[in-house]
């Protein structure tokens, strides 16, 4: 079995914030390697949950074939038929948790492991001189990570942190600016490898891996 990714592989070999590349890894893995079980042994368990959120629902429909959608989802249905019917009983929606409205979603579960564990290693690291240096020239975390990153700082660190971020912001507006210079002006042979992924890395560092982030409010919502 390939060695799980690190925190310090997502520094070294991403463009974009580390710990959502963490996360998102994770989380494919850890769908790839559940579909198997959830068919099988852990079945009861991954039916009592009702189901996914719409974050990972979207997700599992990439990893998994119809014929495994087809195993693991007749029960959930048949859930979700009972839910409507109480519905109906009442005349209006149930609050019952978890619910096909309040799935406890085991990859919710998962992403918020992954992300405790990465902010961790990453803390560590940025208690080392070298590990400060590694991440200051990297990009650095998106901004909606660098606040959790922020909340778990203390100290000294936490200055160095928002000093870091806007030097990694500045430093990426000049690249993108630099890249579309030489692009107008035909010098494309002169863009260098920061210029080249600075369109993609502008966007991550503002708004984060949509896949690697909590679901955001909607009406089907985890029940955590
Ligand atoms: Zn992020
Ligand atoms: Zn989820």
């Amino acid at each position: 079995m390939p060695r799980p990714i690190t925190l310090a592989d997502a520094i070294r070999h991403h463009w974009g914030c580390p710990i959502c590349w963490f996360v998102e890894k994770r989380l494919n893995d850890f769908i790839a390697s559940s579909l198997q079980r959830w068919m099988t042994d852990e079945r009861e368990r991954f039916v009592a949950t009702q189901g996914l959120c719409p974050a990972h629902a979207d997700l599992l429909l990439r990893w998994a074939s119809p014929m495994g959608i087809a195993v693991l989802y007749p029960p959930l249905l048949q859930l979700a038929a009972d839910f409507v019917a109480l519905w109906s009983t009442l005349g209006r929606m149930p609050n019952t948790k978890p619910s096909p409205m309040k799935p406890r979603c085991p990859v919710c579960a998962e992403r918020a492991a992954a992300e405790k564990l990465a902010l961790r290693e990453l803390l560590d690291l940025l208690r080392t001189e070298e590990g400060r240096q590694i991440y200051a020239e990297s990009r650095g975390v998106c901004l909606p990570h660098f606040r959790r990153l922020w909340t778990k700082a203390t100290g000294e660190l936490r200055s160095w942190l928002l000093q870091t971020q806007q030097d990694q912001l500045r430093r990426l507006s000049d690249d993108l600016q630099s890249y579309r210079q030489k692009r107008e002006t035909l010098r494309r042979h002169a863009i260098t490898p920061a210029e080249e992924t600075a369109w993609a890395t502008a966007v991550e560092k503002l708004a984060g891996r949509w896949k690697a982030l909590a679901p955001t409010e909607s009406e089907v919502s985890c029940d955590g």
